[in-house]
């Protein structure tokens, strides 16, 4: 369902005054989303997401969400979505009650697989992962293709018709790759009955009428994939934008997988900041945003970025260095 959300007033006043009619609304309101996974709590990398997904889509005047990615259970952490709600609230992020779940879109995840059944662009797949390593190449090769094999008991993967996939990032620029050769036939569900990361992604993105995804560069090869899956799908195509992705100093992308430092607002920040306005200063710098004069609350900050967030000054690289305390 589609609504015009909070962000339809207050709008800049170089907008037009005039009422445009309820369809116009709904197509031109931008919608963007952070959607982070239940696996541990926030950290730098995942705060970099956030805001600059907040803050183009506020810049835009559209609706912003919260999308928790807990389709993966065996991977969820006991507490971690409530520590990530209540660490994005201390640092001011407007949850406005529209939390969403992916666990609660099954049915939609279901529905998308009937479709993709139907339209002979899955098939079952029976290779385990050792196998595939053992092939040496990290592309599947299409091994299972044209066997024919039951569904039950077997990942279903996704039939890519021989093509180039592309889209042009807002701060990556051309992207693109072949399907065959260098994407290679996806995992949609896996063995356990699970939907995949792509494919709950594209459908919760369709679901809920998010017009721009903003998150880090980590995931380029990914929206190429969700692409893919968005075209056989009919959807809509969001716009992209990919951030640079934090690294520690040995040059690995902070995550939870990697034991990234939690971000703790219980600390004291420089100058009298609460740690919250140290991180979100911090972030901004990071995002190469200019420099708030002070800000001493979280609430302070927010009211500069929405005016001051410029997304061309963000640098056009992958990834970069970061210091992680909230303490300079
Ligand atoms: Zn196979």
């Amino acid at each position: 369902m589609k609504t015009t959300g909070p962000g339809q007033q207050g709008q800049p006043a170089s907008r037009s005054t005039e009422t445009p009619p309820a369809s116009a609304i709904i197509a031109s309101t931008s919608i963007g989303r952070f959607a982070p996974s239940p696996t541990g709590p926030l950290h730098f990398g995942s705060l970099l997401a956030a805001m600059a997904s907040f803050l183009q889509t506020r810049s835009d005047g559209g609706k912003w969400f919260v999308r928790i990615d807990d389709i993966d259970p065996p991977r969820a952490q006991a507490g971690a979505v409530d520590s990530i709600l209540n660490t994005l609230e201390g640092l001011g992020f407007p949850l406005d009650n529209s939390v969403k779940y992916q666990s609660q879109s099954t049915d939609a995840y279901l529905s998308a697989l009937v479709q993709l059944n139907k339209a002979g662009t899955t098939y079952a797949c029976r290779c385990s992962r050792k196998i595939i390593a053992a092939s040496g190449s990290s592309i599947y090769p299409g091994t299972c293709r044209e066997l024919e094999l039951p569904t039950e008991d077997h990942a279903l993967r996704i039939r890519l018709v021989d093509k180039s996939v592309s889209f042009n990032d807002r701060i990556q620029g051309p992207v693109s790759q072949l399907t065959r050769q260098e994407i290679g036939d996806f995992v949609i569900k896996r063995r356990d009955g699970l939907f995949s990361y792509q494919l709950a992604t594209v459908v919760d993105d369709q679901q809920h009428g998010v017009t721009q995804v903003v998150r880090g560069a980590d995931l380029l090869y990914d929206t190429l994939k969700q692409i893919a899956l968005i075209e056989l799908l009919g959807f809509n195509k969001p716009e992209f934008m990919h951030i640079p992705f934090a690294t520690d100093s040995q040059g690995n992308k902070l995550s939870k997988q990697t034991g990234a430092t939690p971000l703790d607002l219980s600390q004291k920040g420089p100058a009298g900041n609460s740690a919250a306005t140290a991180y979100l200063l911090r972030a901004w710098h990071f995002l190469g945003q200019q420099h708030p004069d002070s800000s001493t609350t979280p609430a302070e900050f927010w009211a500069f970025a929405e005016q001051a967030w410029d997304p061309e000054r963000i640098p056009m690289i992958r990834s970069k260095p970061c210091n992680t305390g909230p303490d300079h």
